[in-house]
């Protein structure tokens, strides 16, 4: 298992404290991962910096080849990085390969094909006798710092379309999921000139903090917690970095009276639970027409039931544990303290099932109402709301009452109303009649305090780069 970093070129071990890196589904130590001393984090910075230079003169076709053979080296080895993701986060594997690994290897193709296609406004004399034209150039060195939620992933939304953008990359992967990362390092090796990648692990306080307060980084992107954002936010005034924020969500769901039951049933199965609901655009605040609020809680509860998880024979398996015992505490503290209200039933789950590993029962809190927190806060677990609504203003503006502004969605057999809802949100995505489906080609980021800066599509390679004007005397 490869737990040595990447720095300009470099294989080491961390020169920094040891991380003992768990696994989810029986709480065993797996390994541990020394994380970056300060010195190693600043040459890694410096590797990135001093190979700018030349990497953001490479054509957008050098970069692109570089991007596929990426692509191709982590399609190959496709069931050894599902085996590491299973293994570090607890997801069933076979989801993993199956869902992850194609979106991975894609996102590195999308965007090699992306770069050689980036359009912009025309040359031309908009003042006479000078010829003025615009273009797109990286920004430079990228801090990249990533969550435990879809390590590998994140890590190929961060590094794809910066380095094909011809900026340079110290990432950071969560200090609880650094495998797949670690991993990658070496294909990374492999494909890139010295200094462009760069793989550094560690805790936020220390390595994070390190990189986001380096002078010589031009651009922070973070996926994490909102709080995060913050201290990075609080970081980057003092040399004026860029940002790049994707952070939490709380995703509304609104059920219209002529939604398909067995349709959002189905898909609330499916996308609220997903990744055990650890998932910032999980659909886990429904609002559901009164027409169907009693069907929907007792149907929704019983495929909430049906969730398989645990399972000794991993095939069987739909959801995994939580990350961490904290994540599991975090999540049942937010379910033990809805219980509490008088006005709220848990349906099903809210409890700890028997045996070993961080599970969590899939849950259903019936009843929660606007101010309660359990609408209001990001649970990040296996956990879904439904709250009943009379009157589709309101329930309109109780789905845009949230410091979030991810994702959203709005089920309904009448596309017209569909749409117009979708207007109105405040969500970075809304979808209709499903939730969650992502397209590399399509922009995903929020709104509100989930962020700014998109990750995937054309949107993403405009983020790293800078438009600049070029003007000739003629
Ligand atoms: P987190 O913010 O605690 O950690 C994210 C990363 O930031 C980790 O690598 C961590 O080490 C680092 N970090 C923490 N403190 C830091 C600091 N002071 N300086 C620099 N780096 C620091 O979040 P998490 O618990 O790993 O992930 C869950 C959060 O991420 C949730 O809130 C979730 O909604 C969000 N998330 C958002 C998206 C999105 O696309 N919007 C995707 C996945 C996860």
């Amino acid at each position: 298992m490869e737990t040595e970093l990447l720095i300009g070129g470099k294989f080491e071990e961390g020169q920094g404290a040891a991380e003992r890196i768990v696994n989810p589904r029986n709480g065993q130590p797996i390994v541990e991962v020394p994380e970056a001393s300060e010195a190693q984090v600043d040459a890694a910075i410096t590797a990135a910096a001093n190979a700018f230079d030349r990497w953001s003169r490479t054509t957008p076709a050098e970069r692109s080849a570089a991007l596929l053979k990426i692509a191709d080296a982590i399609e190959r080895e496709a069931e050894a990085y599902a085996d590491l993701e299973s293994l570090n986060c607890g997801k069933p594997r076979h989801l993993v390969l199956a869902d992850e690994l194609p979106a991975i290897v894609d996102c590195f193709r999308f965007f090699a094909g992306a770069c050689r296609t980036i359009h912009g406004p025309l040359a031309g004399e908009y003042l006479p006798g000078h010829t003025s034209m615009i273009r797109r150039d990286p920004v430079g060195v990228i801090a990249s710092i990533a969550p435990w939620n879809y390590p590998l992933m994140m890590a190929a939304w961060k590094l794809a379309p910066a380095l094909a953008a011809g900026n340079s990359i110290v990432l950071k992967p969560s200090e609880q999921t650094p495998l797949t990362a670690l991993k990658l390092a070496h294909t990374l090796a492999d494909h890139l000139p010295e200094g462009v990648a760069n793989i550094v692990t560690g805790r936020g306080a220390s390595v994070g903090n390190r990189l986001i307060n380096h002078p010589q980084v031009a651009m922070i992107s973070l996926t994490g917690d909102v709080g995060t954002g913050r201290k990075v936010i609080a970081a980057a005034q003092a040399t004026l970095k860029r940002t790049h924020l994707e952070l939490g969500g709380k995703a509304p769901v609104i059920v219209f009276d002529d939604g398909d039951l067995s349709e959002v049933v189905s898909g609330l199965r499916t996308f609220g639970f997903y990744n055990a609901g650890q998932d910032c655009t999980a659909a886990c605040r429904v609002y559901a027409s009164d027409k169907l609020y009693d069907n929907l809680v007792a149907d929704l509860s019983s495929a909430a039931s049906s969730l398989k998880f645990n399972q000794p024979d991993d095939t069987q398996n739909e959801i995994g544990p939580l990350i961490s015992e904290r994540q599991r505490e975090r999540v049942s503290g937010f379910v033990d303290r809805a219980r509490a209200a008088r006005h709220i039933e848990i349906a099903t789950g809210g409890a700890q099932p028997q045996g070993g590993g961080f599970y969590y029962q899939p849950t259903i809190v019936a009843g929660a109402e606007q101010a309660d927190e359990i609408l209001r806060r990001e649970v990040f677990g296996p956990v879904i709301s439904v709250t009943r609504f009379s009157d589709v203003e309101q329930a309109i503006a109780w789905a845009n009452d949230s410091d979030y502004g991810l994702a959203s969605s709005v089920w309904t057999s009448n596309i017209s109303r569909g749409m117009q809802a979708a207007a109105r949100l405040r969500y970075g995505c809304t979808w209709i009649n499903c939730h969650f489906m992502l397209a590399n080609e399509m922009p995903h980021g929020g709104l509100k305090q989930s962020g700014y800066g998109k990750d995937l599509s054309m949107y993403a390679l405009e983020d790293y780069t800078v438009p600049r004007h070029i003007m000739v005397k003629l």
